[in-house]
């Protein structure tokens, strides 16, 4: 094996999580080697402003503040590898990785490969995320203010978006493909109650609708299709929220870290280490429940002492 393919710490992801543990492996002079994967810089490469990461009190755009991120973590030496991690073997030390054919080996691997916002799967919806369409109100609901927005799903997800909305848009309308909800009684009786929250049933999104005015895209309504009859029709609208779910980038830990019944690892409780010493976890592949830069962040800077001091032991 050459020396090149072994390092003390690999990361898996390069979202806020993943380069924030590589700043901080870096720092404490560990070189590790980052795996930057099929979006490097995850998520907040495919949104504009980011208005909520503390420190940048009039915002930035998202590919900037990774590409920040970044910068940083290169500068105390983590080093970038523009490769998709596709298989592991973490049964024995060192662990194995694989970009496809090529191995890498670690003494200790920070699982770091985010979660992707689940889409409804069509091409115009794609062509206007970040121009109206979002999958995360928490990030861009605040540019909605006094305008009319759709959110897409019936779940907890779905509901919690919406009712977050309301505190921006004057009205939400929450597009279902059925007519019963999967959110939970609560969540749902607070969306039932909001009156400025409407419903339209058993009908899908097939089509987003917008106009590109000088290079500026910008998204008008939606055509809405009803799963009972197949009619159409078209829905005005400002903004687009499709609320239908996320699903941690897990695939490749099935049957070897321990994970929930969707996908999230487990890690223990007040740290990032999984069912297997030296393997940690950080960012939105174990956390179901807030999914910001600013946690990812926290945690990739947790995971990055955990491996330290991991390392420390195994060498004392
Ligand atoms: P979910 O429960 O799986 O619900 C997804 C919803 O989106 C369903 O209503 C589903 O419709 C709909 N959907 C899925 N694919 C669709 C598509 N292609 N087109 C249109 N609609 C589609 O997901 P979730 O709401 O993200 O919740 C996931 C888990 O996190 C749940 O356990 C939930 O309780 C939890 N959660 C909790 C909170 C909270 O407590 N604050 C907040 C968010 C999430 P069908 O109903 O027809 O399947």
């Amino acid at each position: 094996m050459s020396e090149n393919s072994h390092h003390k710490v690999l990361i898996i992801g390069s979202g806020p999580a993943g380069l924030t543990a590589a700043l901080y492996a870096a720092r404490a002079n560990l070189k590790p080697m980052i795996f930057e994967g099929m979006q490097p810089g995850g998520q907040l490469t495919i949104t504009t402003d980011v208005e909520n990461y503390p420190g940048f009190p009039r915002g930035v755009l998202g590919p900037e503040l990774m590409e920040m991120f970044r910068e940083q973590a290169h500068r105390f030496g983590g080093i970038s590898e523009y490769k998709n991690i596709t298989k592991v073997d973490f049964a024995s030390r060192p662990f194995n990785v694989w970009a496809d054919d090529e191995l890498y080996t670690g003494d200790a691997v920070i699982v770091a490969m985010g979660a992707s916002a689940k889409l409804i799967g069509i091409p115009s919806e794609k062509e206007f995320m970040g121009y109206g369409v979002s999958a995360c109100a928490t990030c861009d609901g605040f540019f909605f203010r006094n305008q009319e927005v759709i959110v897409v799903g019936g779940g907890d997800t779905a509901m919690e978006e919406a009712t977050f909305l309301t505190k921006f848009a004057r009205k939400v309308t929450i597009v279902h493909r059925r007519d019963t909800l999967r959110a939970s009684k609560i969540m749902q009786d607070k969306a039932r109650r909001n009156p400025k929250i409407h419903f339209i049933w058993d009908s899908v999104v097939d089509e987003v609708l917008g106009k590109n005015e000088n290079g500026k895209k910008l998204i008008t309504g939606v055509r809405l299709k009803s799963v009972k009859t197949g009619e159409h029709h078209v829905l005005r609208t400002d903004g687009l929220f499709v609320g239908i779910g996320h699903q941690p980038n897990t695939e490749i830990f099935k049957g070897v870290l321990d994970m929930n019944s969707i996908g999230y690892i487990k890690t223990q409780a007040g740290s990032t280490r999984t069912n297997i010493s030296g393997i940690f976890a950080a960012g939105d592949v174990a956390d179901s429940v807030y999914r910001q830069a600013v946690t990812a962040a926290g945690t990739g800077c947790m995971a990055a002492i955990d491996a330290e001091r991991f390392l420390e032991r195994e060498h004392d």
